[in-house]
């Protein structure tokens, strides 16, 4: 990307300080965790309780230094909270402020998707499961579970020959794809998605990543291990 300009207003003349400050954090154009050059940085304090406590901001415009996307992020510092983070030689604590980081859009470590997925799932599928990443890292529990349904649908179809997804489960499962454990936790799914449909019964976000990552695992199972095995008699 090249950056043509970058619009500072009146208001801020004298205010601005050059820097060379990067930031790490998770790309969600790379998928991982990359330095980030930090384009524009607003800092600004905030005394609260008469002075007793102060409060440390920043806005920070971000630019991922290997695909240029643009993220946005704000960085909370309160002057009362501190970790130890270690001990010095004789014993004095080292101390370290307690950040509260929060990067826009959304992104979250656990469900931070994997390239792998990008590269073994056909695109209609893969665009289902960037819609429920992207729906779990935005806290909408009901679209989720409506998500993850709608993916199993996806999944299981590419392989079975009926139409209902209970006949094409047993099916692998006689096969020997997935164990009897692996099918309750998918039929979990199933009625996770069923809920979120009838009932607008959202599940906890702990319950929605445990499926997720019982997916996960499904994909790996199928996509690569059930396709070698059809390639190789085939041939
Ligand atoms: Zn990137």
């Amino acid at each position: 990307m090249n950056i043509i300009s970058i619009s500072i207003p009146q208001s801020l003349e004298g205010k601005i300080t050059q820097t060379n400050n990067i930031e790490i954090c998770l790309c969600i154009g790379c998928k991982t965790y990359l330095k980030h050059e930090v384009l524009v940085d607003i800092y600004h304090t905030h005394d609260e309780y008469d002075g007793i406590l102060t409060m440390y901001y920043n806005h920070r415009i971000l630019r991922c230094i290997n695909c240029d996307l643009i993220s946005y992020q704000d960085k909370t510092v309160n002057s009362e909270y501190v970790d130890q983070i270690g001990e010095e030689d004789d014993g004095t604590p080292i101390w370290e402020e307690n950040e509260l980081i929060q990067v826009y859009p959304l992104r979250d470590n656990e469900t931070a998707f994997s390239k792998e997925f990008e590269k073994i799932l056909p695109e209609e599928i893969y665009s289902t499961y960037e819609e429920v990443i992207t729906a779990l890292n935005n806290k909408m529990p009901l679209l989720t579970g409506l998500g993850l349904r709608t993916l199993l649908e996806q999944i299981v179809k590419y392989f079975g020959k009926f139409d209902d997804l209970g006949i094409i489960l047993t099916q692998f499962e006689e096969d020997g794809y997935i164990s009897t454990k692996q099918r309750a936790l998918l039929d979990d799914i199933r009625y996770l998605g069923n809920d979120a449909a009838h009932r607008a019964d959202p599940k906890s976000r702990k319950d929605l990543i445990l499926h997720l990552k019982v997916l996960e695992n499904l994909i790996q199972q199928l996509f690569v291990y059930y396709k070698l095995e059809e390639e190789s008699q085939k041939k």
